[in-house]
């Protein structure tokens, strides 16, 4: 009788161990999905960080500030290739595809298509977070 009372008793601690194995395992999952989420969290404000940096900063010649202006010349760009392709303008304010012919972009209402440049016009504001 004192056999099966052992055996009983180490089933239970097993089991009870297992348990704890289980609840560490559930902790670890969590604490490890709470970590990728405070580390995505801290890259949100490094970029938007890095975003306020650039545009109090554009026109210095830091070659980090140069290599993002370059970038974004690129960008716009491309962004302009792929509106002709399309058939239409790309609005300087959001980067929009507006279809030829508008006056205005349908996405953020700003002026486009005028055959008057716009002197204060700004690339690099109110970039399109698609
Ligand atoms: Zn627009």
């Amino acid at each position: 009788m004192d056999f099966f009372n052992k055996l009983s008793d180490s089933i239970v601690s097993a089991g009870k161990e297992v348990t704890e194995k289980a609840k560490d395992m559930t902790d670890a999952g969590r604490l490890q999905y709470d970590i990728s989420k405070k580390k995505a969290d801290i890259n949100d404000k490094y970029r938007a960080l890095g975003k306020k940096y650039y545009s109090e900063h554009r026109d210095e010649k830091d070659d980090s500030i140069v290599s993002i202006t370059a970038a974004l010349e690129e960008l716009h760009d491309m962004e302009r290739r792929l509106a002709d392709v399309k058939g239409g303008i790309r609005c300087d304010k959001c980067g929009a595809i507006v279809p030829n012919g508008s006056s205005f972009c349908g996405k953020c209402g700003a002026k486009v298509g005028n055959i008057f440049e716009d002197e204060d016009e700004d690339i690099f504001d109110g970039e399109a977070e698609e």
